[in-house]
């Protein structure tokens, strides 16, 4: 959650002398949380919840602009979930980087009955549903990743009545600084990465399609993503599960990691940059880039003299940005080694933070975790809350740094407050997603994310590869029709005699025992279709063993039936018998009768494939092209929004 700390955020240059202040408790808060909660903190109790995030967009008949109304009506809604507070199903409102931007979980987390699976879909139509109902008559909350025409023209509405004085945080040509949420950490986010880097800029190359009529001689990528907003701005689908203890949460961590490329090219829904269609589909790379605050000596293109207040000098080599698939697996293996052994790409830490945290008795594995993410410096530091800041009750410090290491994963430790009695465990939150046009699709991949960890950890599978494989993969899964063409590099046998054999009775032992030494490899290239549907006879493929384990818990009929349409859903993805919503919105674009076949995605377009995304996710446009035949959305209204009622029917546990 974005620490929205009332104050002021220093400038980078204010910040300069507190950073090591902030690195260093940080690390401490950690330790007390570790202290606080490692062993006893036990949570048998399976919860868990998505985040979806909406933008908002006014539409005339020719052309759609980002709203800039996302705080206003965020907190218009949260008011009114504060008067509808008694009532069992509701949400809840996050801020967002973009101003148009909000995002809505559930009020309280899923819990872990089968029956839990079927609520989902159900709370984030109550989430359309009252999204809708502030709106105003012009506007729409179609979920799309980003809107074609954003960073084109005058984009933002309302209109500016300034010109050049408009981008004095930003420094970027197409990008108002009122584009940004005016909380002001935000703001500051983007100036202080923007400095950390040298005064440069950001500056994100998604590569261009080359249509039949693009001119051949047009640059090679797409240009002009210079603002932080062009990823940040992006919407994503997120989940995130409370793990029985911190053991159980970290090897979740690694085992998701593995899959996140695989969720993040069955999702794909950001074939368009800046009007201009580019040859990726997904958004990956250009919020990797547009949150890179590394300094030109840390990213390899330049020097920078060493300034010994910021992490690593400055200067100290970073392979990649804090934006990122992981850098090190987190579990710790009583054979310590098997698990690092596929750690094998560079991963710097701050070595002062991990000799602190062996130094308190943190194992090796998370030491390395932790101090990875302090090798960043802390981004926005607010005035009077440095050296005010209370180690034992507060984790600010920590949350800075961990809220700012954005990667595909992240472990969540409870916050220092937690008791076993009382408050959140420890968590993992499965990151890469994006987001998709309907509630159907945003609650079948949620559903499925669940499932697969749940199978993971009942049937005691596991999905190491090497590091290196997993890079390779969201390399991979970000080309164009990734979905159905790319292939990854998977586990070839995730433990498969154990799933044979039922359940085994020690969970983990299955990362520790050492992978065949004549076998050619533990993994291979698997396509999407294969890794959800099985491969020869040595693969069961994701999509059967979770139908496997529904049956194992003696999942419900009626909920089976539903989660069945989850996961056919997911299934048909990867066939390629429906599309992405990357798929989708090309198909659309080269249908459209204004489209030039030249790549270029013009007001209009922008504009029609924003309210056909809209119309789609409200149910008010059938979208046969894009869920089959089979799955019609029921339409949503405003009508009622806040008159819901739980209907909750908790049959079956999802974990024995
Ligand atoms: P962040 O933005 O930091 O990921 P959010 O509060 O936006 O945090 O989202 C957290 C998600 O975790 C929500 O879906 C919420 O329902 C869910 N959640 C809340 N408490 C728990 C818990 N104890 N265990 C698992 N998930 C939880
Ligand atoms: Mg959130
Ligand atoms: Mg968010
Ligand atoms: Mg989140
Ligand atoms: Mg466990
Ligand atoms: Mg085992």
């Amino acid at each position: 959650r974005a620490i929205l700390t009332v104050g002021s955020p220093m400038s980078w240059g204010e910040s300069l002398d507190h950073l090591a202040y902030v690195r260093e408790h940080g690390v401490l808060q950690f330790i007390k949380v570790w202290e606080n909660c490692c062993s006893m903190r036990r949570t048998d109790e399976l919860l868990w919840g998505d985040e979806v995030e909406y933008g908002l967009l006014r539409v005339s008949e020719s052309k759609a602009w980002v709203s800039l109304r996302g705080p206003e009506v965020r907190e218009a809604l949260e008011a009114a979930e504060g008067e509808h507070a008694h009532r069992s199903e509701g949400c809840l409102w996050h801020p967002e980087y973009g101003a148009w931007m909000i995002e809505g979980t559930p009020s309280r987390p899923y819990s872990g009955y089968a029956a839990d699976l079927c609520r989902v879909e159900r709370n984030m139509r109550l989430r359309r549903k009252r999204l809708l109902s502030f709106l105003e008559d012009d506007e729409i909350c179609p979920t799309i990743v980003n809107f074609a025409g954003f960073g084109v023209g005058d984009f933002c509405w309302p209109p500016s009545s300034s010109t050049s004085s408009d981008n004095k945080v930003t420094h970027s040509p197409s990008v108002p600084d009122r584009a940004i949420n005016p909380h002001p950490r935000f703001a500051a986010l983007t100036a202080n990465i923007r400095a950390r880097r040298g005064g440069e800029n950001v500056d994100a190359r998604p590569p261009r399609f080359f249509d039949a009529k693009t001119p051949t001689n047009a640059p090679e990528s797409i240009e002009g993503l210079d603002a932080m907003a062009y990823g940040m701005g992006c919407c994503c689908l997120q989940v995130t599960f409370q793990a029985r203890d911190a053991r159980e949460a970290r090897y979740a961590y690694d085992q998701l990691a593995a899959l996140a490329p695989v969720m993040l090219a069955l999702t794909a829904g950001a074939p368009v940059w800046r009007g201009v269609l580019a040859d990726t589909d997904a958004r990956w790379d250009v919020v990797s880039a547009s949150v890179d605050d590394r300094t030109p000596a840390e990213r390899g293109t330049g020097v920078f003299p060493l300034d010994p207040r910021m992490a690593g000098g400055g200067n100290t080599p970073l392979p990649r940005s804090r934006y990122s698939s992981i850098s090190r697996y987190a579990f710790e293996c009583e054979d310590e080694g098997q698990v690092a052994q596929f750690c094998d790409v560079e991963a710097p830490i701050d070595s002062e933070a991990f000799d602190v945290l062996r130094g308190a008795g943190v194992d090796p594995a998370l030491a390395r975790h932790v101090a990875g993410l302090f090798a960043r410096d802390p981004l926005v530091v607010f005035e009077g809350k440095v050296t005010q800041v209370d180690d034992d009750v507060s984790s600010d410090h920590f949350d800075n740094i961990q809220s700012t290491n954005w990667n595909t994963v992240r472990l969540k430790p409870p916050p220092p407050t937690a008791t076993n009695a009382t408050g959140p465990g420890w968590r993992t939150e499965f990151r890469p997603m994006e987001v998709q046009l309907t509630d159907f699709e945003n609650a079948a991949f949620a559903v499925f994310a669940v499932l697969v960890t749940r199978v993971i950890l009942a049937f005691d599978l596991n999905l190491y590869v090497p590091l290196s494989r997993i890079d390779a993969n969201m390399r991979r899964a970000m080309r164009r029709d990734a979905a159905i063409k790319a292939k990854f590099f998977f586990r070839r046998q995730m433990d498969a005699d154990q799933v044979a054999d039922g359940f085994a009775d020690e969970r983990f032992d299955a990362c520790c025992a050492p992978p065949d030494p004549d076998a050619p490899a533990v993994y291979e290239e698997m396509t999407a279709a294969e890794i959800i549907d099985g491969k020869g006879d040595y693969f069961p493929g994701l999509a059967p063993l979770a139908y496997a384990y529904l049956d194992y818990i003696g999942c419900d009929r009626d909920s089976l039936a539903q989660i069945s349409t989850y996961v056919e859903h997911v299934r048909e993805r990867a066939n390629g018998k429906r599309p992405t919503p990357a798929k989708w919105i090309r198909d659309f674009i080269k249908a459209h009768p204004d489209y030039a076949h030249d790549g270029i995605v013009s007001e209009k377009i922008a504009r029609d494939i924003a309210v056909a995304a809209h119309e789609i996710g409200v149910g008010a446009r059938p979208a046969p092209e894009l869920l089959g035949d089979d799955v019609v959305v029921r339409p949503i209204t405003p009508d009622g929004a806040w008159d819901s009622r739980e209907v909750h029917v908790a049959v079956v546990m999802l974990f024995a």
